[in-house]
């Protein structure tokens, strides 16, 4: 009988996208799978289990539809960290610095509550700069982050040390 297949075997790597040298992580083939996809939210959420969560955040736009699953399921809310100008209510803003340039990620400032505990969720940890960005937004708005769960971590890029250095706590399934 053939081993069980793991997260990490729905997952495929595309070289040279978005541009040469790089070889992306695809998770849409994971997404894609109904097994693929319930093992991943099941397991991104097994060291939170009996945790004290109120919201989860996810992280555009992979982090949508991770964290949209993992809220359903604690019966909580999901709120969304966008990329600058998508959000339709008053935001507040933090700027991060790219391997090329700055980017900016929003959150409508009246998405979290002070002292509401919150899990963050994206796809993939890369150099952490977007999950900084993230923690940040939601530190401004008096959040207390307990956790943030990846799908992917790339620990050479050093995403993990860097939100360890934060005092976050870092749960990955894949690298
Ligand atoms: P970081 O800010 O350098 O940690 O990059 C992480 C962000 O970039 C996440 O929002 C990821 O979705 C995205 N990202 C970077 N590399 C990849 C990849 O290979 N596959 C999917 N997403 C990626």
């Amino acid at each position: 009988k053939p081993a069980q297949k793991t997260v990490q075997d729905y997952i495929r790597t595309i070289p040279d996208f978005p541009h040469e040298g790089i070889m992306f992580r695809d998770v849409t083939t994971l997404f894609a799978n109904p097994r693929g996809f319930r093992m991943a939210v099941d397991q991104l959420l097994h060291p939170y289990a009996g945790a004290d969560i109120d919201v989860v955040v996810g992280l555009e736009a992979r982090g949508f539809i991770l964290g949209g699953a993992i809220a359903h399921q604690l019966g909580k809310g999901f709120v969304p960290i966008r990329k600058k100008g998508k959000l339709p209510g008053r935001t507040i803003e933090q700027s991060y610095t790219l391997e090329y340039g700055e980017a900016v990620v929003e959150i409508h400032d009246d998405a979290i509550e002070a002292g509401a505990k919150v899990l963050v969720v994206d796809d993939l940890l890369a150099t952490g700069g977007t999950a900084e960005a993230g923690i940040k937004l939601i530190e401004k708005l008096g959040g207390d982050v307990v956790g943030c769960a990846f799908v992917i971590d790339l620990p050479d890029l050093g995403g993990r040390a860097r939100l360890e250095g934060l005092g976050q706590e870092v749960h990955a399934l894949c690298a």
